[in-house]
């Protein structure tokens, strides 16, 4: 066991973060967890998607001797994770099914010369007992088991090799294992320890909430205007559309490529090879939105997704933690999206439900009410999220959700904005739907309004001041109170009894506006204050070029957050530039020139103009 003090060792640690990565600092948890790996202490850490877990592992695999074994599910992550270890200058490896004789033969020289410092290795391979053996005599510094949830039946993602972890203990003796996981209820984590067979481990739990993300929720009325609203908020941004199933994946994927957006759908029912492709367009920038289904995600290491958008409700809040996380891992701003509709419940019913296995339909119900509940709940997001999770939410108002950024708010005068709703409806003759009802009261000139004479009506154009969304939002909202109800094959508009009342005699009712394009827009702003955009898209061109030069995607040469803070900070000479957050020595010794040369253009050219 290592001997040194724990500031000592912090202060190793800190060192080498600093050195290769270019971090100055631990974030919430990492030391307390690379501690335990420097003292070969079993644990397990939880911390949320984006919290940072891989560096729980990497940055002690650098300060100690010896080879540190990464246990891990799918071999693109493998491969991303190893990509960004060498862009960093760290001798990282993998031996997976997809490589050549070539490939293995130079990764297992690289460990019997005592070069390689971290090896990656699907749970099935690492315990064939041909492996087993010849790590034994490699010198073993601990084995890190990365979504180590697989483990567990009770978690969503099972993966029954997992399971032959166990075995390690008695092939590699004396070595530490550690556990990283995003999601664990108390079940799932009493189960990887004991799957593990960890030994006085610790449990780390970090905070699960994540302040960068902005929730909301949204009653889905027309779910393509309402994507596109959110679209418009991130033009040129990365962004995953979630749908339930995969005739929508498709649709919506068309329509939206037909309005000029450049999207590819991801389903299980494309082939291998289309699905691969997909995720390799979406990683290197060169398509920004996917249409998927939950099938899309694991194996996304993309740190840059700036928007996630669920068409339709998720069937757990576990799996909308998962989805939804894959946004704003930089720690930058990011929106996650929810378009929900009672009906959506059924639909999961219906894709659920197995009368051979009723508790595995128990389970799928409590998990959907427990969603419902968030969807329909007027309280805090974050804080409904963290305290499902088993967490005491701190926070009174998060200024990152729908409901503390009070983007609903009650219209003063909703009587007589009710009133003028109904008195549209009336007035049309109660044969028109939600659409060309808002549009009659928008003053819409469209064709078929003036074909109807509809512009004629003393309600045309009576909330012109108001957005088309907006005006159908308020027509939801007089639905769901029951002023108004659907009819027919066309779901046309009808007073209802209590309908007919308010607008005669007048009554209560309540109806909320939205203020969400301004709350989304200081959200994000906030984080944008002193930085140059345009300085900041000059930069992405040279990462994108840079990253075609490698080979690698665009996010592991720099992320987001560095390259906003270089068009924050504009550094001249590369001391500066070293003292930018994820620019370590070997970024600095291979892009450094190109950055500078990028920030003294842009400074020449501020001065000419
Ligand atoms: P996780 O595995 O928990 O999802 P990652 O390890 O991928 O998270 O980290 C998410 C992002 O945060 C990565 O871009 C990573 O480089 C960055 N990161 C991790 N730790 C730090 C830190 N201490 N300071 C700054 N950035 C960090």
């Amino acid at each position: 066991m290592n001997q040194q003090t724990p500031e000592e060792l912090s202060e190793q640690l800190l060192t080498q973060m600093q050195k290769w990565w270019g971090y100055p600092e631990f974030r919430s948890l990492q030391k307390a967890s690379m501690l335990r790996v420097m003292r070969d202490q079993d644990s397990l850490t939880v911390l949320p998607t984006g919290g940072g877990k891989s560096l729980c592992y990497q940055v002690p695999a650098v300060a100690r001797p010896g080879l540190a074994i990464v246990v891990s599910p799918l071999i693109s992550l493998m491969k991303d994770q190893v990509d960004a270890l060498c862009s960093l200058g760290i001798s990282a490896g993998c031996i997976n099914s997809s490589q050549s004789y070539e490939e293995k033969r130079e990764v297992t020289q690289r460990i019997r010369s005592g070069q390689l410092r971290l090896l990656y290795i699907s749970p099935e391979r690492l315990v064939q007992s041909r492996t087993l053996e010849f790590l034994c005599g490699c010198n073993v510094s601990f084995v890190a088991v990365d979504e180590a949830h697989c483990i567990s039946q009770w978690g969503h993602q099972f993966r029954p090799e997992y399971r032959q972890l166990s075995a390690l203990r008695d092939h590699l003796p004396g070595v530490s294992v550690h556990g990283y996981t995003a999601t664990a209820t108390e079940q799932v984590r009493a189960d990887i320890v004991s799957q593990l067979g960890l030994r006085d481990a610790e449990i780390l739990v970090g905070p699960f909430d994540r302040p960068n993300l902005l929730y909301r929720v949204e009653r889905r009325t027309d779910a393509l205007t309402q994507i596109r609203d959110v679209l418009a908020r991130h033009r040129n941004e990365s962004g995953i559309i979630y749908c339930i199933s995969r005739k929508n994946v498709e649709s919506f994927s068309e329509k939206l490529n037909a309005l000029g957006h450049r999207t590819r759908p991801y389903h299980a029912g494309l082939s291998d090879d289309q699905r691969m492709r997909t995720q390799e367009e979406f990683a290197e920038e060169r398509i920004p939105i996917i249409v998927a289904t939950v099938a899309f995600g694991m194996g996304i290491d993309k740190s840059n997704v700036r928007f996630v958008i669920h068409a339709g409700m998720p069937g757990s809040l576990e799996n909308y933690q998962q989805e939804s996380g894959r946004a704003g891992r930089d720690g930058l701003a990011a929106e996650c999206t929810l378009l929900y509709s009672p009906g959506d419940a059924e639909t999961w019913r219906f894709l659920t439900q197995d009368p051979e296995h009723p508790e595995v339909s128990e389970a799928a119900e409590r998990s959907l009410r427990s969603m419902q509940r968030y969807c329909t709940g007027m309280r805090c997001r974050h804080a409904q999220l963290v305290e499902h999770f088993g967490q005491d939410s701190e926070h009174v108002n998060c200024q990152s959700c729908d409901i503390c950024l009070r983007e609903l708010e009650e219209v003063d005068d909703a009587e007589v904005l009710a009133r003028k709703i109904l008195s549209g409806v009336y007035r049309q003759g109660q044969r028109f739907g939600v659409a060309y009802t808002a549009q009659v009261l928008r003053g819409s000139g469209a064709k078929r309004i003036l074909e109807n004479g509809h512009q004629r009506l003393s309600t045309w154009g009576l909330l012109k001041n108001d957005s088309e969304t907006q005006v159908k939002h308020w027509i939801e909202q007089l639905l769901s109170q029951k002023f108004l109800r659907q009819t027919g094959e066309y779901r046309c508009l009808e007073l209802t009894q209590e309908g007919w009342t308010l607008l005669k005699q007048g009554g209560d009712v309540t109806l909320v506006r939205e203020r969400r394009q301004e709350a989304a827009e200081s959200h994000a702003t906030k984080q944008w204050e002193g930085i140059d955009r345009e300085l900041f898209n000059e930069l992405r061109g040279l990462r994108t070029r840079l990253a075609t030069q490698k080979n690698v995607p665009p996010y592991v040469i720099f992320s987001d957050a560095t390259l906003r803070a270089v068009a924050r900070e504009r550094p001249v000479t590369p001391e500066q530039l070293r003292g930018i957050t994820g620019i370590g020595e070997k970024k600095l010794e291979q892009f450094g020139a190109a950055l500078l040369y990028e920030v003294d253009r842009w400074n020449r050219k501020l001065r000419h103009d």
